[in-house]
């Protein structure tokens, strides 16, 4: 069972594009079992190359209104898939695709929260603060290779009390995607493991969307999961965005840097599929049973893959759905 961090597969979906890696019809044999699916809204920008060295500006903010809209489609979209939708962790079962509605940026909030409610009456169940890009709520970091993470502004007050209310709600906050600044003001507010869904080690890969071991290590210190991402761009040390020269086992690389500086316990997958650019030789949700056979090879036994492939994802959706608090 295969429970993964990220995919914008209702994004694709929504735009009329065939999934490029979570191929539904492939899940049952690949052992791909959901996870948390993104919403999001659409960045007015350029497509700008990824030849390292880049430096790439934020792109605008995004209204509320507008993300509410592109938000409602994607989640209509998500419902015409053959997904069940999971609002509970013990919903969350083998041989099905379980969907954990995800915010990928919480434009869709409006800023006095006074909508998340209703949004997790309708099934959210995790969000991103932000995107790469500032909202009302904190910033994103820009894209950039090679940079530290510690590129911008932290929470404003009104993503403070996003965290505390998610806290209460039982929604999960990621922090991928933000800032050091903002994921240090997470890490000082939040009362549940932080968890970064879809984000690599930085001193293997240094780029903006990575984190350092200092962040790595708040990680683990709350008990919280890193879902390991498969962007080649994130994986590579010289973050290129070389698809066919770049192999799956770059993301075995990541896993067992993660395991051994924070603890087996605290390291999982967020494939960032059919968002990002992957290794050629992975092939979408398919390539699964290699990466498994990979990490299996690698030394990890049946105990330390069930931890990776679903088990941390389940403790720390335990940990934070919990609510009345
Ligand atoms: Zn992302």
């Amino acid at each position: 069972m295969i429970l993964d961090g990220h995919n914008d597969v209702a994004l694709r979906v929504w735009l009329g594009q065939e999934p490029k890696h979570v191929r539904l019809a492939e899940a049952a044999e690949s052992g791909f079992a959901g996870g948390f699916f993104a919403l999001s809204t659409l960045a007015d920008m350029p497509d700008l190359p990824r030849e390292p060295p880049y430096a790439h500006p934020l792109p605008a903010p995004a209204t509320h209104a507008k993300a509410c809209a592109d938000v409602e489609a994607q989640l209509a979209a998500l419902q015409s898939l053959p997904v069940t939708i999971v609002r509970g962790v013990d919903e969350i079962r083998p041989g099905r695709v379980n969907a954990i509605v995800h915010f990928e940026g919480a434009e869709a909030v409006a800023p006095d929260l006074s909508d998340l409610e209703d949004w997790y009456a309708r099934g959210l169940r995790s969000l991103g603060i932000v995107w790469s890009r500032p909202n009302d709520f904190g910033e994103g970091v820009p894209f950039r290779f090679p940079s530290s993470p510690d590129v911008g502004g932290g929470l404003t007050e009104a993503g403070r009390e996003l965290v505390r209310v998610c806290n209460r709600l039982g929604i999960m906050v990621d922090v991928s995607h933000l800032t050091e600044a903002g994921f240090w003001d997470v890490a000082e507010e939040t009362e549940v493991p932080l968890v970064a869904t879809h984000s690599n080690p930085h001193a293997l890969c240094p780029v903006t969307r990575n984190l350092t071991d200092r962040q790595l290590d708040a990680v683990g210190e709350s008990g919280g999961v890193v879902g390991v991402n498969f962007a080649v761009s994130f994986l590579r040390a010289d973050g290129a965005n070389d698809v066919a020269g770049t192999s799956f086992t770059e993301i075995v690389r990541h896993v067992d840097y993660v395991a051994s500086r924070l603890g087996i316990e605290h390291v999982a997958l967020g494939s960032d599929f059919d968002g990002a650019d992957v290794p050629g030789d992975l092939d979408g949700i398919a390539g699964l049973p290699l990466l498994v056979e990979a990490l299996r090879a690698a030394g990890h036994d049946e105990e330390s893959l069930a931890l990776i492939t679903h088990r941390n994802w389940l403790r720390v959706l335990g940990e934070t759905w919990r609510t009345s608090r």
